[in-house]
């Protein structure tokens, strides 16, 4: 698809690294397929993978993790 934010470039398929920050806690969740843009890096997430990864997030948070490192495991 074509990029909304650049409007130059198009979107491949890729992996890349979600940051999450909430309370002082850092969760990072690595291996989140995305539409990575070729032009300007901008990436975008399908609702349910964003569904996904709020409730890693979240887990993550609640069990008191201060820093968190997960990788998705996502077909
Ligand atoms: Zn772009």
């Amino acid at each position: 698809m074509d990029c909304v934010l650049c409007k130059a470039g198009t979107t491949e398929k890729g992996t890349i690294t979600v940051t999450l920050e909430r309370d002082g806690a850092i969760v990072l969740i690595k291996n989140v397929p995305a539409e990575v843009c070729a032009n300007c890096g901008h990436y975008y997430l399908s609702e349910e993978i964003t569904r996904i990864i709020m409730q890693t997030g979240n887990e993550a948070i609640e069990k008191g993790a201060e820093l968190e490192v997960v990788k998705l495991k996502v077909a």
